[in-house]
């Protein structure tokens, strides 16, 4: 049952069979089962680009929160990247009072409404949650994104922002510059500024967001939420300078050595797609995730007839990889009028690096998982564009270094399946123009900015963080390190004095 008006009613039964909450024992508190997300019917929800899961109300919000123990010792915070006081918060809103826990969770992050959507809570926070722990299950702990997103909506929609801008210090005349405007630099921006430091953000792109603009589809996080976010840090007084490509517009030393800037981020994300390496990959209807997704998203495609940019009409379509990325880009071509999406993935479901969610929320929406399956070959016609995939059948070998055990191929077992659009999701490499025009930049082999244990790179004043120093990973772990990177550019800004 995924009904909202169902869900809120038996919640609000079981909130008058608890009676005063403040009689709730531990165990009474924990037996209370985890409150499902509302979500969209999947047979309606393939048909727009609607979000997907529709949020808690009010009594099932408070009935959530009424699951946490208040445990002294704040496990759940210690799996948070950005160390949200997880039990305060919550307890505001087991009270009722959203205001409160707004303001408990703006004291440490500024994206609670996107973080409350895509974190992989269960990897994080819920992952270290007792009540999760004594139902030996993370998935059941106490549904802390669900009740983030609930406290940042719920402000947003009464007209407050999501959080309250943070209070700044007085003006320092110091000047700190920001490449990219994705979540390692609106954090690290945030922080900045709070310090009272003047902060320019540099992005390339028409808009901010980084990934949360043009890469995670609006079915699951609105792009008019994400702008609202951003659009806070503008009305701290941080300026967002979009359509300007640092190592183009002008060379990052030259922000320092010319442009009067005292230190500098680097928040470039791993945007530079990868692809298998197999022959077809050059024919008409291949297309890099990033570029199908950047269409779709930042470009409107799916608004056909309004949009700035076309997209491939695909009825047949093989989305090759098992991440986020993969479902999002298979989930995508669902509805922008595929007929059928395949999943193609060389392991098993077990090893897929997805979220359990957006796995369970494909499969509901009739993506076909093709497991143990490796792209060999993709067909093309006499014309130049995709007509097949050629697949190799796999099986589960001994572990390799990352401990997941390695597909190996079952001799003769090829198969052909008949797509008109293959999408590679198998991962992205760091963004290369930063390191390429800034030969200072130590990297590493994978093209990953390196920096020390305060964040700073090789480069004296210059910072970096995300996923151009962790290779593709998340929006919590970018936060995280955005806003270590601004405690020790901070550090030494107060060293210069
Ligand atoms: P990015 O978000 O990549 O932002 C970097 C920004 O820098 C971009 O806006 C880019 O245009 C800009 N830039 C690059 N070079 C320059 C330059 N030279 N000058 C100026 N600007 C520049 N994570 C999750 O936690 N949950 C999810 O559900 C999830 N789903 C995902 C789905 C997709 C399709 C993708 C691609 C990623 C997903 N991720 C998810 C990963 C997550 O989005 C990233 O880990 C995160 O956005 C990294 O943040 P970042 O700030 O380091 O970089
Ligand atoms: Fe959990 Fe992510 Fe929210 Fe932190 S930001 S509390 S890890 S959902
Ligand atoms: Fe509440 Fe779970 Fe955190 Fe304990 S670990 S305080 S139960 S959210």
């Amino acid at each position: 049952m995924k009904d909202t008006a169902a869900l809120d009613a038996a919640a609000r039964a079981q909130l008058e069979a608890l009676g005063d909450p403040s009689t709730l024992t531990p165990a009474r508190r924990a037996a209370i089962e985890q409150q499902p997300m509302p979500s969209q019917d999947p047979a309606a929800r393939i048909r727009n680009m609607n979000e997907v899961a529709l949020g808690y109300t009010p009594a099932m919000a408070r009935l959530e929160a009424l699951r946490c123990l208040q445990c002294p010792t704040k496990p759940c915070t210690k799996g948070c990247p950005v160390s949200i006081d997880i039990p305060r918060f919550v307890k505001a809103v087991a009270d009722g009072d959203c205001a409160r826990a707004a303001a408990v969770i703006g004291e440490a992050s500024l994206l609670p409404a996107v973080c409350g959507r895509v974190c992989p809570q269960e990897r994080q926070c819920m992952k270290h949650c007792t009540v999760g722990k004594l139902k030996k299950d993370p998935m059941k702990a106490v549904a802390i994104g669900r009740l983030e997103r609930f406290v940042a909506d719920t402000t947003r929609e009464s007209g407050g922002a999501a959080v309250a801008p943070p209070a700044i210090a007085p003006d320092t005349g110091r000047k700190v510059a920001v490449v990219g405007a994705g979540p390692a630099s609106l954090a690290f921006a945030c922080d900045m500024r709070r310090a009272g430091h003047s902060v320019t953000i540099f992005e390339a792109l028409h808009k901010g967001g980084g990934v949360l603009s043009y890469g995670i589809p609006e079915f699951r996080l609105p792009k008019a939420i994400v702008q609202r976010e951003i659009d806070a840090l503008a009305e701290m007084g941080v300026d967002v300078r979009l359509d300007f490509i640092v190592g183009r517009s002008r060379p990052l030393a030259k922000l320092l050595s010319e442009d009067g800037y005292d230190v500098a981020f680097v928040g470039s994300g791993a945007g530079l797609p990868r692809f298998p390496g197999i022959p077809g990959e050059n024919l008409v209807g291949v297309f890099s995730a990033n570029e199908y997704l950047t269409r779709s998203n930042l470009m409107r495609a799916w608004d056909e007839g309004r949009a700035d940019t076309p997209f491939w009409h695909a009825r047949r379509v093989a989305v090759l990889g098992g991440g986020n990325v993969a479902m999002d880009a298979a989930r995508t071509a669902l509805r922008l009028g595929a007929e059928e999406v395949s999943l193609v993935y060389r392991r098993t479901e077990a090893e897929m690096p997805a979220r359990a969610e957006e796995v369970e929320h494909a499969k509901e929406e009739g993506v076909r998982f093709l497991t143990l399956s490796a792209p060999v070959r993709i067909v093309g016609t006499a014309e130049g564009t995709v007509s097949a995939l050629e697949v190799q059948r796999c099986e589960l070998g001994e572990p390799g270094p990352d401990g997941r055990r390695s597909p190996v191929p079952v001799p003769g077992a090829v198969s052909s399946i008949q797509v008109d659009c293959v999408i590679a999701a198998i991962g992205n490499a760091s963004n290369p123009l930063i390191p390429l025009t800034t030969p200072e930049l130590k990297t590493d082999a994978r093209g990953r900015i390196v920096v020390d244990e305060n964040h700073e790179t090789s480069m004296r004043n210059v910072f970096a963080g995300g996923d151009i120093v962790l290779g593709a990973a998340t929006v919590i772990l970018a936060m995280g390190e955005g806003r270590a990177a601004a405690r020790a550019a901070n550090a030494r800004l107060s060293e210069n004095k």
